[in-house]
């Protein structure tokens, strides 16, 4: 039996790892910064809570690092944790620094020193590409011109993460993943918020109206499922490399409303305000990914793309 250990268990693509891994037979380990108080709603929607060996890690702590390594002994791991949010990361630099690269580095390093044998997922971001120009598609290849403390934090993981499998012969890769949803996604973002609020409007339960930010900014948008099984792909070949996860299509979260909004029967029109005061300092207007070489060398596609996904994500808000 394999085991692996997942950095950030209880966020959405930590669940989902975690039942991908439990239905591989994985034993699998997932810290929280906080396990005995955090209450793993994730793995509880899921039903795999009590499968999950969870144990409480700030990964900025490196003795911490050190013991938990030596006692889990993972023959994978992934490194899922930190600052999720590039809203959050304008607000609090510094944590989102700490949080995403000094907590790489501190895993890369354990690894090195403790268990070379171990392989190592890091996620890294889209946003690392910055504001593409219109219609271009991002891949391994193209320059990262990051544009916010996310993701220059994410910038740096992602190189300091190509350093040690260049220089140490780490088997550690990174995925350059897309933005991808679930009905686990977080409130804070876009389509999570379009999908509670259209749902909230139709059962009556809100005001009829939901504000919104730039609505001509366009994503690729996957499902956060299928974005896992990537990353455990990865961690399947027999050289360490770093993949663009996306669709490869993009849309924009006016077409996003207006189609979830559908979805639940309103028309998005009558419901959407475009407030001023939600509008982003420094904003991607275009992003949208090459997942080629995912494709050629994992054998890895998206399989649920816009219409699915919003039709899959509009379903599980008319039920919350
Ligand atoms: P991100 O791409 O990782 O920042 O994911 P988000 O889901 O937070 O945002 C996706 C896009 O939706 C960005 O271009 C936002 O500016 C845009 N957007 C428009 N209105 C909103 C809003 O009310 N909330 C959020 N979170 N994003 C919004």
């Amino acid at each position: 039996m394999k085991t692996a250990l997942i950095f950030g268990v209880s966020g959405q693509d930590g669940a989902y790892l975690s039942r991908l891994l439990l239905d591989k037979q994985y034993a699998v380990h997932g810290t929280s910064r906080d396990a005995a108080r955090q209450p793993f709603a994730r793995l509880e929607t899921l039903g795999i809570r009590d499968r999950v060996t969870t144990h409480t890690l700030s990964t900025t702590d490196a003795a911490a690092l050190r013991r938990l390594i030596d006692e889990v002994r993972p023959d994978e791991v992934y490194n899922l944790s930190g600052v999720s949010s590039v809203a959050l990361s304008f607000a609090d630099p510094a944590l989102t620094r700490a949080s995403i690269v000094e907590a790489q580095t501190l895993i890369l390093e354990t690894i090195r020193t403790q268990l070379p044998s171990a392989r190592l997922y890091h996620s890294g971001s889209s946003e690392c590409f910055g504001d593409r120009p219109f219609g271009t598609a991002s891949d391994e290849e193209t320059p990262l011109a990051p544009r916010s403390p996310y993701a220059e934090a994410k910038a740096d993981a992602h190189r300091a993460t190509i350093a040690y499998r260049e220089r140490h012969g780490l088997h550690a890769s990174s995925g350059i993943v897309f933005n991808h949803e679930s009905p686990l996604r977080g409130e804070t973002f876009v389509t999570k918020k379009i999908v509670a609020g259209a749902a909230a409007i139709a059962a009556g339960r809100a005001a009829d109206k939901l504000h919104l930010g730039d609505l001509s900014a366009s994503r690729d948008w996957g499902y956060a499922a299928e974005y896992v099984e990537a990353m455990w792909c990865m961690l399947q070949q027999d050289a360490p490399d770093d993949y663009v996860i996306a669709t490869g299509e993009s849309h924009t979260v006016e077409e996003f409303a207006s189609a979830a909004f559908a979805e639940l029967g309103l028309d998005a029109r009558e419901h959407i305000v475009s407030d001023p005061s939600l509008l982003r300092r420094a904003e991607l207007h275009y992003s949208r990914g090459n997942p080629s070489r995912a494709r050629d060398i994992l054998g890895w596609e998206a399989r649920t793309k816009f219409h699915a996904l919003v039709r899959l994500l509009a379903g599980a808000a008319r039920l919350q």
